[in-house]
């Protein structure tokens, strides 16, 4: 028996077992064709089959209309920062973003390179991002208004999305994508990196809607058009087809084990309840973000001091808690809380914190 460790990695991440289970079984004879799936053509009808599943599977988790497309993109989630911009912007209109933290500090530069009058209607930044700036007003002008649904690295989270004032909402969720139930109508764009949330590295999943195909300019480069993805079923070239397979093991799972995104809500809220509510009754860790801002997905906490910290992530480790340094930015410590950990893993996790502290505290 292979050991598997407590995975609290925030990217790449913890993928679910049995998915991981699948794969390895059909890594030799992917669906009777004698080949892996990393051997197979893009241009076979078991790939096409693949990611046609993927693809209907997400429109069933998110109850995504015709007048959506689902899209696989290389490049990740930066990728995205520049496309955004670059397709979605209208002559003679501003384009709105919010700042919470480094990824949105990202996309804003990505606008601001390519000379668009870019606004940015709310910030956290004066106290370190540790809020969720939830008052925002849109004065209804922009081509669209960009946020970050989740962010990863100072662990906050929109618990209810801004008003757009009937402007195209664009979202950055690749730290929260699919571990929630949301309303997509305000939504013209959502994309998400695939290795934090729903598969390994390599590509970005990016749901548009129709209308915000029908902005796509014909002066940039092929390879950077929405349309160029949405016309060709994501195979205008070779597409990421490993990423697409796990991708759609990892849909697979979310329905048919899982049960639909309410249930994986749920799951989610418990995970998430178990390890702030040690975090609220002790006060040898602290969480760094705001109550109402807090993320399900990524909890930050600091001890009394960095030394502590250094020695609780190695004790950690040592114990088969893996991934709890914070990131190199902000320092501290970081449990990421993703879809595929289990409640089991945060229940380790709460023990293994409670017996450090009585040690340590
Ligand atoms: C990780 C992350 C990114 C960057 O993703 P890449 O796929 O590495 O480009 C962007 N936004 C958020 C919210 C992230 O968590």
């Amino acid at each position: 028996m292979t050991k598997r460790i407590d995975n609290f990695n925030a990217g790449p991440s913890a993928l679910p077992l049995p998915v991981l289970e699948q794969a390895k079984e059909e890594l030799l004879d992917f669906n009777g064709t004698g080949m892996s799936i990393t051997e197979i053509s893009h241009r076979s009808t078991a790939f096409d089959e693949v990611i046609d599943t993927a693809i209907a599977r997400v429109k069933r988790l998110l109850n995504l209309d015709d007048n959506y497309s689902v899209l696989f993109i290389q490049g990740g989630a930066s990728m995205q920062f520049c496309m955004v911009p670059m397709n979605l912007n209208v002559a003679g209109k501003p384009v709105d973003y919010i700042n919470t933290g480094t990824w949105s500090t990202a996309a804003i530069k990505e606008a601001k390179i390519q000379g668009l009058d870019t606004r940015i209607l709310a910030s956290s930044e004066e106290r370190n991002f540790a809020y969720i700036p939830y008052d925002v007003k849109e004065d209804g002008n922009a081509a669209y208004l960009h946020f970050t649904s989740n962010n990863t690295i100072k662990g906050t989270q929109w618990a209810k999305f801004p008003e757009p004032n009937g402007v195209p909402l664009v979202c950055d969720m690749s730290s929260d994508f699919l571990s929630r139930t949301f309303d997509v109508k305000p939504f013209g764009l959502i994309y998400a990196g695939a290795q934090k949330n729903i598969g390994p590295a390599g590509a970005a999943m990016v749901i548009i809607r129709k209308d915000m195909l029908e902005r796509t300019p014909k002066n940039i480069p092929t390879f950077l058009k929405y349309t160029t993805f949405s016309e060709n079923n994501s195979m205008f070239n070779t597409p990421p087809c490993f990423v697409v397979y796990i991708i759609g093991l990892v849909l697979k799972w979310l329905e048919e084990t899982i049960g639909g995104l309410k249930n994986m809500e749920k799951l989610n809220n418990e995970k998430a309840e178990t390890l702030y509510s040690l975090l609220d009754s002790s006060s040898f860790y602290r969480g760094t973000a705001d109550k109402d801002s807090r993320s399900k997905m990524n909890v930050t906490f600091r001890l009394p001091n960095e030394d502590l910290e250094k020695r609780f992530v190695s004790a950690a480790t040592k114990a088969g808690l893996e991934g709890l340094k914070g990131h190199r930015s902000v320092g501290g410590c970081r449990a990421s809380l993703y879809n595929a950990t289990t409640i089991e893993a945060v229940k380790s996790l709460v023990q293994f914190m409670k017996d450090f502290e009585k040690k340590e505290g």
